[in-house]
């Protein structure tokens, strides 16, 4: 039999979630963020369960050219536009909207003599300074943009550096400077990430823009997917491939990080840092076997992983180990990797098989 380690990935859970991004936001429009292989839920097992958004995004041509191979019809945003100019025909084959963030895509839109579809989002930096015009750049550029054959609507988009940080300051600057702008330009508005649509209401305008909340991982440091009544949509598994015994004063793995202090069951589940596991996590971090709460004890390996089996006493070879997912929160895991859980899902493997669950 195959190397039973699974990403198992839960529609429902994903519906729900969808569900979740409309209560909060019940007057927007909800566009489902799928970059990145649906945060690495992947894309073909992500779709259906989201047909009810009113639209996608993804951050590249690729991205957009796979929604459209598994046939889906919904609009398409681009979230930072096409980067070569040259990608032009294929955007307008694809019929993907366009993210404008910068006057050399405006130039290369004039020169291509059209937009690929009647909707254009002009992106503005309002103080996260990555991507976007300036603000004293904006309404120039609307204007040019709207004058392009075929253009029938420029919608204004901003993105926040600090959402994720109750009463951040940056935060209301930000919103602060967009409302500046948008009080000047037609256009629907777009402002929110996952953290401002559950943070505050008053960020959801017309469009809200969910990511990593569909997938059920909080946006938050201090709360996790479950405080938000998020489900998580993806759970990692793998099994237990052996048992052993280690008595007191011996040490376990790589670097002989561990020494146990007492004698001590092992055991090894067949999981690693070659499957997107962090190899960064600390001594400790916990592992759910048969569902019992048990501790990592030394280095992640690249295929393996130890576990104390002490609260699981009765853990037999074969029995499943879950990684992250349902009862055991990516967030917890990610902390204790000092990174965040949209780093860890979108890192998994090739080697890592998927199955949807509950269809
Ligand atoms: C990825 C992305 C999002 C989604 O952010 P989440 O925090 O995952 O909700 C929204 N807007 C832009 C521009 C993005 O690149």
């Amino acid at each position: 039999m195959a190397r039973n380690t699974l990403a198992q990935i839960d529609p429902a859970a994903l519906t729900h979630n969808l569900n979740r991004v409309r209560e909060l936001a019940p007057h927007s429009r909800v566009m489902a963020v799928v970059k990145a292989d649906a945060y690495g839920h992947r894309l073909d097992l992500c779709l259906p369960a989201l047909d009810q958004a009113d639209m996608l995004a993804v951050a590249t041509l690729e991205e957009a050219r796979a929604i459209r191979r598994l046939g889906n019809g919904l609009p398409v945003l681009l979230l930072e536009g096409v980067i070569h100019s040259s990608d032009l025909v294929v955007a307008t084959d694809l019929d993907l909207e366009l993210t404008i963030h910068h006057l050399d895509q405006i130039n290369a839109l004039e020169q291509f003599g059209r937009s690929p579809t009647a909707r254009l989002w002009l992106k503005v930096d309002t103080g996260m300074h990555r991507l976007g015009v300036a603000a004293e750049q904006a309404v120039h550029a609307h204007r040019r943009l709207l004058a392009l054959p075929g253009v029938e609507q420029v919608n204004l988009v901003s993105h926040f550096a600090s959402a994720d940080e109750p009463g951040s300051e940056l935060t209301a600057r930000q919103v602060e400077r967009f409302d500046r702008l948008a009080n000047e330009l037609d256009g629907e508005q777009c402002l929110a990430n996952s953290a401002a649509i559950l943070a505050d209401s008053g960020w959801h305008r017309d469009w809200v823009r969910a990511g990593i909340m569909l997938y059920g991982i909080s946006p938050f440091a201090d709360r996790t997917g479950e405080d938000l009544d998020l489900k998580p949509v993806m759970t990692l598994t793998s099994e237990l491939m052996a048992i052993n015994h280690v008595p007191a004063g011996e040490v376990i793995g790589y670097g002989a990080r561990f020494r146990a202090e007492r004698d001590m069951h092992i055991g090894v589940a067949a999981i690693g840092y070659g499957d997107g596991y962090p190899r960064s996590v600390s001594d400790g971090t916990p592992v759910l076997v048969n569902s019992r709460v048990c501790r990592l004890a030394g280095r992640v390996s690249m295929d393996m992983i130890t576990i104390d089996l002490e609260g699981c006493p009765e853990a037999r070879v074969g029995d499943p180990v879950t990684l992250w997912g349902r009862g055991l929160p990516v967030e917890t895991i990610a902390a204790r990797a000092d990174t965040i859980a949209y780093e860890l899902v979108c890192r998994i493997t090739r080697r890592v098989r998927y199955r949807s669950i509950n269809l």
